[in-house]
């Protein structure tokens, strides 16, 4: 079965656009899986730790046939292979790459939490997604993702994001 995926992206060291680049040509030679759509780059603010610099995030859409955990195999070895190291959780890295949304599916497992459980909470992945697919719907609960955005907006306003490149 053939299932449409968003990943969000990011970066926050060094040359941030060619990391996120080159993380999308990888993305888009992984087996079983074919890029179909990139958001464009956003400037924003860290999350968590907030004495670091900023981030460029962005959101892409795949269609795959790998299962999710398989797909997150791929994804980590890339981030590997890009030398991401870890500096901890919410720390400074090359790139970060998360499954967001996995067609309808709801996973709990130790590897993998989908949907993203901080995906509504958090302007840099809502903006490129809606972007991308703005009569989105989540699986878990049923909220039109135009609805989620302008709640988060209305609590934080605008000012932590967003630029776009
Ligand atoms: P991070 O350091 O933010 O990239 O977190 C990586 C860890 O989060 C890995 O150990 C993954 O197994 C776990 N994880 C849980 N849910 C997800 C998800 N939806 N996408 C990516 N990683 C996830």
């Amino acid at each position: 079965m053939i299932i449409e995926v968003y990943l969000s992206l990011g970066s926050n060291i060094g040359d941030k656009k060619a990391y996120l680049e080159e993380a999308i040509i990888e993305i888009g030679k992984i087996a079983k899986t074919e890029l179909r759509a990139v958001s464009s780059f956003y400037i924003t603010k860290p999350w968590g730790k907030l004495e670091q610099a900023d981030f460029i995030n962005m959101v892409i859409k795949i269609m795959t046939s790998l299962s999710a955990e398989r797909l997150l195999e791929n994804l980590q070895n890339i981030e590997m292979k890009m030398g991401r190291q870890d500096n901890g959780r919410w720390g400074p890295r090359i790139i970060d790459i998360d499954i967001l949304l996995y067609g309808d599916k709801i996973i709990h497992t130790e590897e993998l939490v989908v949907p993203h459980p901080h995906m509504k909470q958090r302007l840099f992945v809502l903006v490129p997604l809606m972007e991308l697919n703005p009569d989105l719907v989540f699986p878990d609960d049923g909220a039109h993702i135009q609805e989620v955005l302008s709640k988060v907006l209305d609590r934080e306003g605008e000012d932590n994001i967003i630029k776009r490149l």
